[in-house]
């Protein structure tokens, strides 16, 4: 254990940690939009900028690793700046037109602007249109895409399916399945990882568009009923209609988030007509039978 002053408060912080798990251990907020548990650190998005005394520039707290009396502050002018300019420069950068997103209100980008006061893009850029809507499952909004990175640290590590990469250069940097393939014609096998680490609607699952915002969906918490692994997952529940309208993995053991595509996307049989409501009893039966 070592003490750092953060905020001109002494915290005392584990030796190897970040800066950004000391201020979440201590609950200090600091936004972030690349930096994921299951993904890790990668320092791409710039927004969780902090001042640390005796470092030259502000310095990704999510990179920088805890070091015995360090003094750092969360939260300034200089900051609030450099991480509005951020935000600023992804809205910009895409085609971020919320009030008809899927995203609306479940948004990490939606949130950081909100946080930061920024009412609407003050660069204008020109901004791919690209869609892809190859796959079963999964929908793709390339103009959504802040390229944090999740997706394909998911993919290739937490998953290990290694379908997605980055292609291409400068500003036609895009996120590819395989050789830059359609989604539905690639390697991809719809597990729908991606989906849940993306922070914004680039990566939707397509069952649930048009169904309903997140916040108006009922949360379940139960086991995926398919196979003896149990994993954790929590069921987004329409009450009014009586229907499951999407599934995520819950982030505890076995299965710390991830399913598989049947876990995931298999999930209408609830309501399918030809369930059994009442049990069956064979009123006559022989061997033969
Ligand atoms: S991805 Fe987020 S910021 Fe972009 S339009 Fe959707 S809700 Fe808004
Ligand atoms: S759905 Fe699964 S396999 Fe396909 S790209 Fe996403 S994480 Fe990779
Ligand atoms: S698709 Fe989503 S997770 Fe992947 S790089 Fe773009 S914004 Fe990040």
């Amino acid at each position: 254990m070592m003490k750092i002053t953060m905020n001109g408060q002494s915290v005392e912080v584990e030796a190897g940690q970040t800066l950004l798990q000391a201020a979440r251990q201590h609950g200090i907020h600091i936004p972030t939009l690349c930096y994921h548990h299951q993904t890790g650190a990668t320092g791409k998005c710039r927004l969780c900028l902090v001042e640390v005394e005796g470092m030259r520039g502000l310095q990704t707290s999510c990179t920088v690793e805890v070091r015995d009396g360090m003094i750092v502050k969360t939260e300034s002018d200089a900051i609030r700046s450099a991480r509005r300019l951020v935000v600023d420069l992804l809205l910009s950068s895409g085609r971020h037109d919320c009030l008809a997103c899927e995203r609306n209100g479940s948004c990490e980008l939606q949130d950081a602007a909100y946080e930061l006061g920024i009412e609407r893009p003050t660069f204008t850029q020109d901004t791919t249109t690209e869609i892809d809507d190859s796959a079963e499952f999964v929908y793709r909004d390339h103009s959504k895409c802040i390229k944090c990175g999740r997706c394909i640290v998911g993919c290739n590590q937490v998953v290990s399916n290694e379908v997605l990469d980055f292609g291409f250069r400068g500003h036609d940097t895009k996120v590819i399945c395989d050789d830059d393939l359609p989604m539905g014609k690639s390697s991809c096998v719809q597990c729908g990882e991606c989906v849940q680490l993306c922070p914004t609607a680039a990566l939707i699952d397509k069952k649930s568009i048009g169904k309903g915002r997140g916040w108006q969906l009922d949360k379940v918490n139960t086991t995926c009923p398919y196979c003896g692994v149990g994993c954790q997952m929590t069921l987004h529940v329409d009450r009014k209609r009586n229907r499951v309208i999407r599934v995520t993995g819950r982030d505890i053991a076995p299965n710390n988030g991830m399913l598989c595509v049947k876990g995931r996307y298999g999930f209408e049989f609830h309501a399918s007509p030809k369930r059994l409501t009442e049990p069956l009893i064979r009123k006559t039966a022989n061997w033969f039978l």
